[in-house]
């Protein structure tokens, strides 16, 4: 097992050991791991070349390229951050982060050249747009743009495991997007800690190819094929999550391990329960980012041959700490389907009150981590980064969750969105968990809504199945034969859809924010 000081190290190191073994595949183009790091080395010349100094950040707005990496492994090989923008957020959204970031080059795929462009004179620092895929300005085009400065014999810059490397945005579920530094050492120590585990269903080796469905600017994206890249193995990038895309990856690329979070896997099974499912080379499928269905999750392993994995974490984390791994899958002890697992080795969590204290077993508090995955801060925020890491360096979630006597745990809800009723806290989860098990149900999100007698009443929006038809006085009494009383929905809107992010994460301020009976709670002005 190797100790790497950067990721520009374990670009060389497989160059050196398996120079013609493929890293990265996308749609149709193979690069070796001898080939990468020689790129790498030629973009890192390049943006040195472009005035870029260590620490400088460069940011990413795309859809998912196999080039990315090359930016991002070159970057840091320069001592520079990659700043990969989420591409479904507003303009205003992307200035915004962009001018957050202090990005002093934009780098963009095709499909977003042109709003790139008007993007670039609103944000001051950025000083060069450079297009990512071959069909697009020749001139600013990024493997002219590598390769233009020719001999890529040496940058001389100094990275260290402390120097941030990947600057990646929070999903903005619960407020407007923070920027979270990962160091090469945070990232690196998570990968190795699982390496050192011994647990198979963690470690990454080269014989495995992985999956890139999600994408590069989630943890779920970069954070797994920086995973795969580190164990020697290969990625097959996917442009964007699409059953097709995946359904070419496991028959036609050898794909092993695929991340994929589970409104997409309840795309998959949906097109899949039609069809005849072979899991061909697949052998393990990841899930998490996003509360887990107990009933999709069940469909998932009667219709699907592999092993699954759960895992919970955040960005702040690079990605997880929690997982339930396949044996608790195949023989479900108790309810543990419904759990997010267990703390895995060389992590710590605890739940805590209100006040700080650890909780007993069973009793719901905010879950707390210390992992050497831990990110450096949120990005120009001081203050909440030291609201949310204290100084013996246990890292507040946000979530609420309790573990259960074997140390299972179980995840209510975020903290934020937990409603306060006459007094009593309710979890919306348990709430939507009542009502979905009705089978008019498609899909079910709780808030809690002000009011002046109850301080909060519980409010439900329901997405029906198509043809379904149910009306709220029926569900109300479905839910009430679950759940106390109080829990139960005081009001429930029937809506076509509900808004989601790009994990399939309900966005609760939204609808907050759209009933207008009251302020949103997240008071970020998001
Ligand atoms: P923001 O921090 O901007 O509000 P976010 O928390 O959704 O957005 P991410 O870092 O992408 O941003 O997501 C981490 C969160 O995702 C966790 O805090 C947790 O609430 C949720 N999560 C991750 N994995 C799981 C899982 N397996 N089950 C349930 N929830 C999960
Ligand atoms: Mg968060």
């Amino acid at each position: 097992s190797h100790r790497f000081v950067h990721f520009g190290e374990v670009a060389e190191h497989h160059a050196r050991e398996r120079p013609d073994a493929i890293a990265f595949a996308f749609e149709g183009r193979t690069t070796s791991f001898g080939d990468f790091a020689a790129r790498c080395r030629r973009v890192a010349v390049a943006l040195s070349a472009e005035g870029c100094r260590p620490g400088a950040r460069v940011a990413f707005l795309g859809k998912n390229s196999d080039l990315f990496f090359e930016l991002l492994v070159g970057a840091g090989m320069a001592g520079l951050v990659t700043v990969p923008l989420n591409w479904r957020l507003a303009p205003a959204e992307h200035e915004q982060i962009l001018a957050d970031a202090g990005a002093e080059l934009l780098f963009v795929t095709g499909d977003f050249l042109a709003a790139a462009a008007r993007l670039v004179p609103n944000v001051a620092g950025i000083r060069r747009l450079i297009a990512i895929e071959p069909g697009d300005d020749p001139d600013r085009h990024f493997t002219a743009w590598r390769d233009a400065p020719g001999d890529a014999a040496g940058t001389t810059v100094d990275v260290g495991r402390d120097d941030v490397f990947l600057q990646l945005y929070t999903s903005g579920t619960t407020g407007r997007p923070k920027g979270v530094m990962l160091t090469h050492g945070a990232i690196l120590g998570a990968l190795e800690l699982a390496e050192a585990s011994g647990e198979a269903w963690r470690r990454w080796t080269p014989d495995l190819t992985a999956l890139v469905a999600m994408p590069v600017f989630h943890v779920s994206g970069s954070g797994w094929a920086l995973g795969a890249f580190h164990g020697g193995g290969r990625s097959v990038v996917l442009r964007e999550f699409s059953i097709a895309g995946i359904e070419r990856a496991i028959a036609g690329d050898g794909v092993t391990h695929a991340m994929i979070v589970p409104t997409a896997l309840q795309m998959l099974v949906d097109s899949w329960e039609q069809g005849d499912v072979r899991p061909g080379s697949l052998r393990q499928i990841v899930y998490g980012a996003s509360p887990m269905p107990p009933v999709l999750l069940k469909r998932c392993l009667k219709l699907i041959g592999c092993d699954f994995v759960q895992y919970y974490g955040m960005t702040e984390t690079c990605g997880s700490f929690v997982a339930l791994p396949p044996e608790d899958h195949v023989r479900p002890v108790g309810n543990r389907l419904a759990s997010t697992g267990r703390v895995m080795s060389g992590n710590a969590i605890r739940i805590v009150d209100l006040q700080g204290a650890e909780v007993p077993p069973s009793v719901v508090g905010e879950v707390c981590v210390r992992t050497p995955g831990v990110m450096a801060g949120y990005w120009n925020m001081p203050e909440a980064t030291r609201e949310t890491i204290d100084a013996d360096g246990w890292l507040r979630t946000g979530d609420a969750g309790y573990l259960d006597a074997d140390g299972y745990l179980f995840l209510c809800d975020r903290i934020k969105d937990m409603i306060i009723s006459g007094g009593e806290n309710i979890y919306p989860i348990e709430v939507e968990q009542a009502i979905a098990t009705h089978p008019a149900v498609d899909a079910v999100a709780v808030i809690g809504i002000p009011d002046d007698r109850w301080g909060e009443t519980v409010k439900a929006f329901v997405v029906l199945k198509p043809g379904a038809a149910v009306n709220a006085e029926e569900l109300v009494a479905h839910a009430r034969t679950t759940i106390a009383g109080y829990k139960v929905p005081r009001s429930v809107d029937f809506v076509a859809t509900l808004p989601r992010n790009a994990s399939g994460k309900i966005l609760k301020r939204e609808l907050r924010a759209a009933h207008r009976t009251g302020p949103d709670r997240a008071p970020d002005g998001a």
